[in-house]
């Protein structure tokens, strides 16, 4: 598996499993494990999926040590102030039954980013995490962030993927030293006719891969971790088997075309996304 190197040293897989809407335990369990099984070394959760102790206990039967994995989650923006954001990260902990996490990213840049952020610090210096980042931090307020704390982000998880490529964040990523890392690469299962696209269907005949691998493929060849989900086994190994092949310059320039500068599912800019992410 290849690995990011992060801004403060530690080593990141550059394609991790997503686990957001798999609520079921059992196949929860069932996931993680196969999905290990499968070569998947880094396993992407969160507070607020509800099934952190269903990935603990994949984490557990899936055979591989724990210094071998690399454990991500969020802290959900209602646990920002200084004491509730202590209690999320001890609960995460004994949910997913670690006594330490790799990655601890802050999921919406709401309420008191500050404090949590700070929290975050704490747990970083100690070691109890051991590289720490945000989610859906647009470019702005990810500089705010980076001027007036002592850690820099070292990931920022957001929307990416064919037609929402954030290729203006990406370099403002680049130039502050912030991994750049997408959810919903298979556009979480909305948007099927990326899948249909007549440049997507032909490169990946041409290169006997499936559409899903070649979205994938060209976020990494974008510099962009990728951290796709699945519950069937066959789509959790097609899903990895991402680094045999490589996409051509012009083939790149194909499938950067079809940005279209969109979110579609998460946006932190839009005010009725905002007004509504403020009942969860
Ligand atoms: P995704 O883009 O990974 O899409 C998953 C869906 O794509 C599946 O449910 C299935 O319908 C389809 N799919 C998967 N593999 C396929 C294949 N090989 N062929 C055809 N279809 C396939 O969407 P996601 O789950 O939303 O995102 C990935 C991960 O990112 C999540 O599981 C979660 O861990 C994380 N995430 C984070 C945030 C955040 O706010 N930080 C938000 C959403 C997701």
């Amino acid at each position: 598996m290849e690995k990011i190197m992060l801004n403060n040293g530690v080593e990141m897989p550059v394609l991790g499993f997503g686990t957001y809407q798999v609520t079921d335990p059992a196949e929860c369990e069932k996931s993680v494990a196969e999905a290990v099984r499968a070569g998947y070394r880094l396993i992407d959760t969160a507070q607020a999926y509800g099934n952190e102790e269903a990935v603990g206990a994949g984490i557990k039967s899936c055979g591989v040590p724990r210094g071998e994995l690399f454990i991500t989650t969020k802290v959900w923006f209602r646990s920002y102030e200084t004491e509730d954001c202590r209690a999320s990260l001890e609960e995460s902990m004994r949910k997913l039954g670690v006594d330490y996490l790799d990655m601890v990213l802050l999921h919406w840049p709401f309420g008191n980013v500050y404090a949590a952020w700070r929290v975050l610090e704490e747990y970083n210096e100690a070691g109890k995490i051991r590289a720490i980042g945000v989610s859906n931090m647009e470019a702005d307020r990810l500089i705010d962030l980076i001027t007036f704390n002592r850690v820099k982000p070292a990931l920022n998880q957001i929307e990416t993927h064919l037609y929402c490529q954030r290729q203006a964040e990406h370099q403002w990523l680049e130039k502050f030293g912030v991994a750049h890392q997408a959810y919903a690469p298979l556009g979480q299962g909305r948007a099927n006719e990326m899948f249909g696209e007549d440049a997507v269907k032909t490169i990946a005949a041409a290169h006997g891969k499936t559409p899903a691998q070649v979205l994938l493929r060209f976020q990494i060849q974008n510099g962009v971790a990728v951290i796709p989900k699945s519950v069937h086994v066959e789509r959790i190994q097609e899903n990895i088997n991402v680094f045999d092949f490589a996409l051509s310059d012009a083939e790149m320039a194909q499938l950067k075309a079809l940005d279209t500068g969109r979110p579609m599912i998460g946006d932190a800019e839009n005010p009725d996304k905002v007004e509504f992410a403020m009942t969860w």
